[in-house]
Protein backbone atom coordinates (compact mmCIF):
# COMPACT_ATOMS: atom_id res chain seq x y z
CA UNK A 1 0.00 0.00 0.00
CA UNK A 2 1.16 3.09 -1.11
CA UNK A 3 0.52 6.74 -0.12
CA UNK A 4 -0.18 8.81 -3.55
CA UNK A 5 -0.82 12.22 -3.77
CA UNK A 6 -3.43 13.32 -7.00
CA UNK A 7 -3.97 16.81 -8.31
CA UNK A 8 -6.76 17.40 -10.80
CA UNK A 9 -6.62 20.59 -12.45
CA UNK A 10 -9.84 22.90 -14.05
CA UNK A 11 -10.59 21.29 -16.25
CA UNK A 12 -10.78 17.95 -14.77
CA UNK A 13 -13.07 19.56 -12.61
CA UNK A 14 -14.49 21.85 -14.80
CA UNK A 15 -18.25 20.63 -14.50
CA UNK A 16 -20.18 19.12 -11.35
CA UNK A 17 -20.44 15.97 -13.77
CA UNK A 18 -16.16 16.08 -13.82
CA UNK A 19 -16.02 16.28 -10.24
CA UNK A 20 -18.43 13.14 -10.04
CA UNK A 21 -16.35 11.35 -12.31
CA UNK A 22 -12.92 12.49 -10.44
CA UNK A 23 -14.28 10.83 -7.18
CA UNK A 24 -14.87 7.82 -9.15
CA UNK A 25 -11.49 7.96 -10.14
CA UNK A 26 -10.13 8.52 -6.51
CA UNK A 27 -12.12 5.87 -5.17
CA UNK A 28 -10.48 3.28 -7.86
CA UNK A 29 -7.16 3.99 -6.40
CA UNK A 30 -8.61 3.88 -2.36
CA UNK A 31 -10.18 0.05 -3.74
CA UNK A 32 -6.66 -0.96 -5.16
CA UNK A 33 -5.65 -0.13 -1.15
CA UNK A 34 -3.33 3.18 -1.42
CA UNK A 35 -4.03 5.90 0.63
CA UNK A 36 -5.37 9.48 -1.43
CA UNK A 37 -4.97 12.81 -0.59
CA UNK A 38 -5.99 15.04 -3.11
CA UNK A 39 -5.52 18.62 -4.57
CA UNK A 40 -7.99 20.19 -6.43
CA UNK A 41 -7.82 23.54 -8.47
CA UNK A 42 -11.15 25.65 -9.15
CA UNK A 43 -13.22 24.85 -11.74
CA UNK A 44 -11.98 26.12 -15.15
CA UNK A 45 -12.58 29.20 -16.18
CA UNK A 46 -13.42 30.26 -12.44
CA UNK A 47 -9.84 32.32 -11.65
CA UNK A 48 -10.08 34.06 -14.59
CA UNK A 49 -14.17 35.29 -13.43
CA UNK A 50 -12.91 36.29 -10.37
CA UNK A 51 -9.58 38.06 -11.48
CA UNK A 52 -12.36 40.13 -13.84
CA UNK A 53 -14.56 40.96 -11.51
CA UNK A 54 -11.63 42.19 -8.95
CA UNK A 55 -10.56 44.63 -12.03
CA UNK A 56 -14.13 45.73 -12.82
CA UNK A 57 -13.66 47.48 -9.34
CA UNK A 58 -10.05 48.32 -8.76
CA UNK A 59 -7.43 48.43 -11.95
CA UNK A 60 -4.61 47.64 -10.06
CA UNK A 61 -6.49 45.13 -7.04
CA UNK A 62 -4.84 45.32 -3.88
CA UNK A 63 -3.07 42.33 -3.70
CA UNK A 64 -4.02 40.86 -0.17
CA UNK A 65 -7.69 41.13 -1.36
CA UNK A 66 -7.18 39.33 -4.38
CA UNK A 67 -6.07 36.46 -2.66
CA UNK A 68 -8.93 36.08 -0.38
CA UNK A 69 -11.10 36.44 -3.38
CA UNK A 70 -9.37 33.82 -5.66
CA UNK A 71 -8.92 31.23 -2.63
CA UNK A 72 -12.59 31.08 -2.65
CA UNK A 73 -12.60 29.21 -6.15
CA UNK A 74 -10.14 26.32 -4.56
CA UNK A 75 -13.02 26.65 -1.32
CA UNK A 76 -15.74 25.28 -4.05
CA UNK A 77 -14.22 22.17 -5.36
CA UNK A 78 -13.07 20.31 -2.18
CA UNK A 79 -16.55 20.67 -0.72
CA UNK A 80 -17.98 19.36 -4.23
CA UNK A 81 -15.76 16.67 -4.28
CA UNK A 82 -15.72 15.67 -0.78
CA UNK A 83 -19.76 15.67 -1.15
CA UNK A 84 -18.97 13.57 -4.82
CA UNK A 85 -16.65 10.57 -2.57
CA UNK A 86 -19.37 10.81 0.39
CA UNK A 87 -22.60 10.24 -1.56
CA UNK A 88 -20.34 6.90 -2.82
CA UNK A 89 -19.98 5.73 0.50
CA UNK A 90 -16.08 7.13 0.86
CA UNK A 91 -14.61 9.28 4.00
CA UNK A 92 -13.75 12.65 3.30
CA UNK A 93 -12.81 15.61 4.48
CA UNK A 94 -12.28 18.99 2.67
CA UNK A 95 -9.57 21.36 4.05
CA UNK A 96 -8.26 25.13 2.35
CA UNK A 97 -4.67 25.77 2.83
CA UNK A 98 -4.68 27.47 5.60
CA UNK A 99 -6.51 24.74 7.71
CA UNK A 100 -3.98 22.44 7.13
CA UNK A 101 -1.39 25.11 7.89
CA UNK A 102 0.34 25.47 4.36
CA UNK A 103 2.92 27.98 5.62
CA UNK A 104 4.02 30.92 3.20
CA UNK A 105 5.66 34.06 2.62
CA UNK A 106 3.93 37.26 2.17
CA UNK A 107 4.32 37.75 -0.91
CA UNK A 108 0.41 38.39 -2.22
CA UNK A 109 -0.23 36.71 -5.38
CA UNK A 110 2.73 34.54 -5.76
CA UNK A 111 3.49 33.07 -2.64
CA UNK A 112 6.01 30.70 -1.91
CA UNK A 113 5.73 27.64 0.62
CA UNK A 114 7.93 27.52 3.32
CA UNK A 115 6.44 25.04 5.45
CA UNK A 116 3.85 22.30 5.74
CA UNK A 117 2.40 20.59 8.47
CA UNK A 118 1.47 17.17 7.91
CA UNK A 119 0.05 15.94 11.50
CA UNK A 120 -3.59 17.21 10.24
CA UNK A 121 -3.43 15.24 7.26
CA UNK A 122 -2.13 12.42 8.96
CA UNK A 123 -4.68 12.04 11.58
CA UNK A 124 -7.38 12.13 8.69
CA UNK A 125 -5.42 9.48 6.97
CA UNK A 126 -5.15 7.29 9.61
CA UNK A 127 -8.74 6.89 10.20
CA UNK A 128 -9.10 6.41 6.41
CA UNK A 129 -9.84 9.18 5.30
CA UNK A 130 -9.49 10.44 1.24
CA UNK A 131 -7.97 14.28 2.73
CA UNK A 132 -9.27 16.94 0.00
CA UNK A 133 -6.83 20.09 -0.04
CA UNK A 134 -7.49 23.01 -1.74
CA UNK A 135 -4.70 23.89 -4.05
CA UNK A 136 -3.00 27.03 -5.30
CA UNK A 137 -3.19 28.51 -1.49
CA UNK A 138 -1.63 29.16 2.27
CA UNK A 139 -1.20 31.05 4.77
CA UNK A 140 1.63 33.83 5.41
CA UNK A 141 2.65 33.90 9.36
CA UNK A 142 0.75 36.40 9.96
CA UNK A 143 -2.28 34.13 9.20
CA UNK A 144 -3.26 35.72 6.26
CA UNK A 145 -4.57 34.02 3.06
CA UNK A 146 -1.69 33.83 0.22
CA UNK A 147 -1.86 32.69 -3.31
CA UNK A 148 1.20 31.00 -5.27
CA UNK A 149 0.59 32.47 -8.37
CA UNK A 150 -1.57 31.02 -11.61
CA UNK A 151 -1.12 27.63 -11.80
CA UNK A 152 0.14 27.05 -8.45
CA UNK A 153 -1.83 24.37 -7.10
CA UNK A 154 0.87 21.51 -9.25
CA UNK A 155 3.20 23.19 -6.49
CA UNK A 156 0.88 22.59 -3.92
CA UNK A 157 0.68 18.90 -4.82
CA UNK A 158 4.38 18.63 -5.37
CA UNK A 159 4.64 20.47 -2.06
CA UNK A 160 1.98 17.69 0.28
CA UNK A 161 3.89 15.09 -1.31
CA UNK A 162 6.95 16.05 -0.14
CA UNK A 163 5.99 17.16 3.59
CA UNK A 164 3.76 13.59 3.47
CA UNK A 165 6.81 11.54 1.86
CA UNK A 166 4.39 9.76 -0.79
CA UNK A 167 5.26 7.24 -3.18
CA UNK A 168 4.31 9.21 -5.93
CA UNK A 169 2.63 12.67 -6.83
CA UNK A 170 0.14 12.39 -10.15
CA UNK A 171 -1.15 15.49 -11.52
CA UNK A 172 -4.60 14.36 -13.56
CA UNK A 173 -4.77 16.67 -16.59
CA UNK A 174 -6.34 17.11 -19.84
CA UNK A 175 -3.18 15.85 -21.99
CA UNK A 176 -1.67 12.26 -21.43
CA UNK A 177 1.64 13.15 -20.52
CA UNK A 178 4.49 15.06 -21.82
CA UNK A 179 5.80 15.08 -25.17
CA UNK A 180 8.53 14.67 -27.60
CA UNK A 181 7.79 18.42 -28.78
CA UNK A 182 4.22 20.31 -29.71
CA UNK A 183 1.92 17.86 -31.55
CA UNK A 184 0.59 20.53 -33.24
CA UNK A 185 3.66 21.68 -35.04
CA UNK A 186 4.93 17.55 -35.29
CA UNK A 187 1.74 15.22 -35.62
CA UNK A 188 4.60 12.50 -35.46
CA UNK A 189 4.97 13.79 -31.70
CA UNK A 190 5.30 10.82 -28.67
CA UNK A 191 4.21 10.60 -25.56
CA UNK A 192 7.56 10.29 -23.53
CA UNK A 193 7.39 7.58 -20.49
CA UNK A 194 10.24 8.91 -18.53
CA UNK A 195 11.86 12.07 -18.31
CA UNK A 196 13.98 13.65 -15.98
CA UNK A 197 13.78 16.69 -13.37
CA UNK A 198 16.49 18.76 -15.60
CA UNK A 199 15.56 18.10 -18.88
CA UNK A 200 11.74 18.92 -17.94
CA UNK A 201 13.14 22.12 -16.68
CA UNK A 202 14.60 22.55 -20.04
CA UNK A 203 11.90 21.61 -22.02
CA UNK A 204 9.88 24.52 -19.88
CA UNK A 205 8.82 26.45 -23.04
CA UNK A 206 6.86 22.92 -24.11
CA UNK A 207 6.56 21.78 -20.40
CA UNK A 208 5.08 24.92 -19.21
CA UNK A 209 1.85 24.32 -20.76
CA UNK A 210 1.38 21.12 -18.77
CA UNK A 211 3.01 22.02 -15.81
CA UNK A 212 3.88 24.96 -13.48
CA UNK A 213 7.54 24.69 -14.10
CA UNK A 214 8.02 26.16 -10.46
CA UNK A 215 6.55 22.52 -9.03
CA UNK A 216 9.02 20.75 -11.04
CA UNK A 217 11.83 22.73 -8.94
CA UNK A 218 10.49 21.75 -6.11
CA UNK A 219 10.05 17.93 -6.95
CA UNK A 220 13.79 17.95 -8.14
CA UNK A 221 14.58 19.82 -5.08
CA UNK A 222 12.74 17.17 -2.77
CA UNK A 223 12.93 13.85 -5.17
CA UNK A 224 9.05 13.78 -5.30
CA UNK A 225 8.45 11.36 -8.24
CA UNK A 226 6.07 12.80 -10.20
CA UNK A 227 3.54 11.41 -13.32
CA UNK A 228 1.71 13.85 -15.99
CA UNK A 229 -1.76 12.17 -16.80
CA UNK A 230 -5.12 12.26 -18.48
CA UNK A 231 -7.95 12.44 -16.17
CA UNK A 232 -10.08 11.71 -19.31
CA UNK A 233 -8.70 8.67 -20.00
CA UNK A 234 -8.46 5.05 -18.02
CA UNK A 235 -5.40 3.21 -18.64
CA UNK A 236 -2.82 5.51 -19.41
CA UNK A 237 0.19 5.60 -17.69
CA UNK A 238 1.35 8.82 -18.33
CA UNK A 239 5.12 10.57 -18.04
CA UNK A 240 6.99 10.29 -14.90
CA UNK A 241 9.70 12.72 -14.54
CA UNK A 242 12.10 11.74 -11.91
CA UNK A 243 15.59 11.92 -11.35
CA UNK A 244 17.91 10.71 -14.07
CA UNK A 245 18.66 6.69 -13.40
CA UNK A 246 21.20 5.39 -14.36
CA UNK A 247 20.53 1.47 -15.42
CA UNK A 248 17.93 2.95 -18.22
CA UNK A 249 18.68 3.04 -21.86
CA UNK A 250 18.68 6.76 -22.14
CA UNK A 251 18.02 7.94 -25.32
CA UNK A 252 19.93 10.89 -27.08
CA UNK A 253 17.39 13.25 -27.90
CA UNK A 254 14.36 13.15 -25.29
CA UNK A 255 12.66 16.16 -27.22
CA UNK A 256 12.63 19.46 -29.07
CA UNK A 257 11.75 22.37 -27.27
CA UNK A 258 10.97 26.17 -29.15
CA UNK A 259 10.33 29.80 -27.97
CA UNK A 260 8.57 32.20 -30.57
CA UNK A 261 9.04 35.03 -28.37
CA UNK A 262 12.38 36.16 -29.18
CA UNK A 263 14.05 39.13 -30.49
CA UNK A 264 17.57 39.97 -31.05
CA UNK A 265 19.42 43.39 -30.99
CA UNK A 266 22.84 43.61 -31.95
CA UNK A 267 25.13 46.61 -31.59
CA UNK A 268 28.53 47.24 -33.82
CA UNK A 269 31.42 48.39 -33.50
CA UNK A 270 32.15 49.41 -29.49
CA UNK A 271 35.65 50.06 -28.75
CA UNK A 272 36.33 46.48 -26.93
CA UNK A 273 37.86 47.85 -23.37
CA UNK A 274 37.50 46.24 -20.15
CA UNK A 275 33.95 46.92 -18.72
CA UNK A 276 31.70 47.69 -22.34
CA UNK A 277 29.83 44.39 -21.26
CA UNK A 278 28.68 45.62 -18.22
CA UNK A 279 28.27 49.02 -19.98
CA UNK A 280 26.29 47.30 -22.60
CA UNK A 281 24.12 44.75 -20.48
CA UNK A 282 24.04 47.47 -17.77
CA UNK A 283 20.98 49.51 -18.20
CA UNK A 284 19.04 46.60 -19.95
CA UNK A 285 19.13 44.69 -15.96
CA UNK A 286 18.54 48.23 -14.71
CA UNK A 287 14.77 48.23 -16.79
CA UNK A 288 14.29 44.74 -15.86
CA UNK A 289 14.37 43.18 -19.16
CA UNK A 290 15.44 39.46 -18.72
CA UNK A 291 18.33 38.15 -21.09
CA UNK A 292 18.49 35.15 -22.66
CA UNK A 293 21.49 34.31 -25.35
CA UNK A 294 24.39 36.53 -25.20
CA UNK A 295 27.46 36.65 -27.57
CA UNK A 296 30.25 38.87 -28.36
CA UNK A 297 33.00 38.97 -30.88
CA UNK A 298 35.66 40.92 -31.28
CA UNK A 299 37.06 42.28 -35.02
CA UNK A 300 40.42 42.61 -36.08
CA UNK A 301 40.31 46.32 -35.31
CA UNK A 302 39.40 45.96 -31.70
CA UNK A 303 36.36 46.94 -31.85
CA UNK A 304 33.60 44.37 -30.58
CA UNK A 305 30.04 43.15 -31.39
CA UNK A 306 27.63 42.54 -29.15
CA UNK A 307 24.34 40.31 -29.58
CA UNK A 308 22.13 39.44 -26.98
CA UNK A 309 18.21 38.29 -27.16
CA UNK A 310 15.32 38.73 -25.00
CA UNK A 311 11.45 38.28 -24.76
CA UNK A 312 9.69 40.08 -27.84
CA UNK A 313 7.46 42.27 -25.69
CA UNK A 314 10.76 43.77 -24.51
CA UNK A 315 12.50 44.80 -27.94
CA UNK A 316 11.73 47.93 -28.82
CA UNK A 317 12.94 49.08 -25.25
CA UNK A 318 15.70 47.02 -25.50
CA UNK A 319 16.23 48.52 -29.19
CA UNK A 320 16.04 52.19 -27.50
CA UNK A 321 18.09 51.78 -24.70
CA UNK A 322 21.22 50.36 -26.69
CA UNK A 323 20.64 53.38 -29.32
CA UNK A 324 21.21 55.78 -26.32
CA UNK A 325 23.86 53.06 -25.21
CA UNK A 326 25.58 53.10 -28.78
CA UNK A 327 25.76 57.14 -28.54
CA UNK A 328 27.46 56.94 -25.34
CA UNK A 329 30.01 54.34 -25.96
CA UNK A 330 30.50 55.52 -29.38
CA UNK A 331 29.29 52.54 -31.36
CA UNK A 332 29.29 52.39 -34.89
CA UNK A 333 25.71 51.19 -35.08
CA UNK A 334 22.62 49.18 -34.15
CA UNK A 335 20.67 46.66 -35.43
CA UNK A 336 17.85 44.17 -34.08
CA UNK A 337 15.42 41.19 -35.22
CA UNK A 338 12.47 40.53 -33.96
CA UNK A 339 10.81 37.82 -36.17
CA UNK A 340 13.10 35.10 -34.85
CA UNK A 341 12.52 32.08 -32.84
CA UNK A 342 15.19 29.46 -30.39
CA UNK A 343 14.85 25.96 -31.13
CA UNK A 344 16.50 23.99 -28.82
CA UNK A 345 16.60 20.21 -28.53
CA UNK A 346 17.24 18.97 -24.59
CA UNK A 347 18.71 15.03 -23.99
CA UNK A 348 20.87 14.04 -20.58
CA UNK A 349 22.13 11.69 -23.15
CA UNK A 350 24.25 14.59 -24.30
CA UNK A 351 26.87 14.91 -21.57
CA UNK A 352 28.10 11.14 -22.99
CA UNK A 353 27.95 11.58 -26.78
CA UNK A 354 30.05 13.06 -28.86
CA UNK A 355 28.63 14.91 -32.45
CA UNK A 356 24.84 15.65 -31.28
CA UNK A 357 26.12 19.25 -31.85
CA UNK A 358 27.16 18.46 -35.45
CA UNK A 359 24.37 16.42 -36.69
CA UNK A 360 21.83 19.23 -35.70
CA UNK A 361 23.91 21.26 -37.14
CA UNK A 362 23.80 19.17 -40.45
CA UNK A 363 20.59 18.55 -40.63
CA UNK A 364 19.58 22.52 -40.47
CA UNK A 365 21.71 23.24 -43.24
CA UNK A 366 20.39 20.23 -45.28
CA UNK A 367 17.12 22.25 -45.04
CA UNK A 368 18.68 25.41 -46.19
CA UNK A 369 18.47 27.10 -42.68
CA UNK A 370 20.32 29.44 -41.63
CA UNK A 371 21.59 29.80 -37.68
CA UNK A 372 21.87 32.81 -36.57
CA UNK A 373 23.20 32.00 -33.04
CA UNK A 374 24.08 28.98 -30.55
CA UNK A 375 24.46 28.54 -27.34
CA UNK A 376 24.98 25.31 -25.08
CA UNK A 377 24.08 23.72 -21.76
CA UNK A 378 25.18 20.61 -20.55
CA UNK A 379 22.04 18.99 -21.61
CA UNK A 380 20.81 21.41 -24.34
CA UNK A 381 21.85 23.41 -27.65
CA UNK A 382 19.97 26.00 -28.70
CA UNK A 383 19.52 27.48 -31.63
CA UNK A 384 18.60 30.67 -33.05
CA UNK A 385 16.88 30.98 -36.65
CA UNK A 386 14.18 33.06 -38.66
CA UNK A 387 10.76 32.58 -37.23
CA UNK A 388 9.95 31.63 -40.76
CA UNK A 389 11.66 28.25 -40.53
CA UNK A 390 10.74 27.60 -36.97
CA UNK A 391 8.28 24.69 -38.21
CA UNK A 392 10.58 22.92 -40.82
CA UNK A 393 13.47 23.04 -38.28
CA UNK A 394 11.48 21.47 -35.28
CA UNK A 395 10.56 18.63 -38.03
CA UNK A 396 13.82 18.19 -38.79
CA UNK A 397 15.29 18.02 -35.75
CA UNK A 398 12.71 15.84 -34.45
CA UNK A 399 12.94 12.90 -37.45
CA UNK A 400 16.55 13.70 -37.39
CA UNK A 401 17.06 12.35 -33.92
CA UNK A 402 15.17 9.46 -34.24
CA UNK A 403 11.77 11.05 -32.09
CA UNK A 404 9.26 10.55 -34.80
CA UNK A 405 6.79 7.77 -33.62
CA UNK A 406 7.20 3.98 -34.89
CA UNK A 407 4.72 3.64 -38.19
N1 LIG B 1 -6.89 28.15 -10.08
C1 LIG B 1 -5.56 28.67 -10.21
C2 LIG B 1 -5.34 29.15 -11.64
O1 LIG B 1 -6.22 29.09 -12.47
C3 LIG B 1 -4.51 27.70 -9.79
C4 LIG B 1 -4.42 26.44 -10.62
O2 LIG B 1 -5.33 26.11 -11.37
O3 LIG B 1 -3.42 25.74 -10.49
O4 LIG B 1 -4.27 29.61 -11.95
MG1 LIG C 1 -2.71 23.99 -14.49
Amino acid sequence: MSLIVQKYGGTSVGTVERIESVADKVIGWRQKGHDIVVVVSAMSGETNRLVEMAKAIQEQPVPRELDVLLATGEQITIALLSMALEKRGCTARSYTGHQVHIRTDSVHNKARIVDIDDKRIRKDLDKGRVVVVAGFQGMDEEGNITTLGRGGSDTSAVALAAALKADECQIYTDVDGVYTTDPRVVPEARRLDHITYEEMLEMASLGAKVLQIRSVEFASKYGVRLRVLSSFEDTATGTLISAEETEMEQALISGIAFNRDEAKVTILGVPDQPGVAHKILGPIADNNIELDMIIQNVAEDSTTDFTFTVHRNDFDKSLAIMKETANKLGAREVTGDSKIVKVSIVGVGMRSHAGIASTMFETLAKEGVNIRMISTSEIKISVVVDEKYLELSVRALHEAFGLDQLA
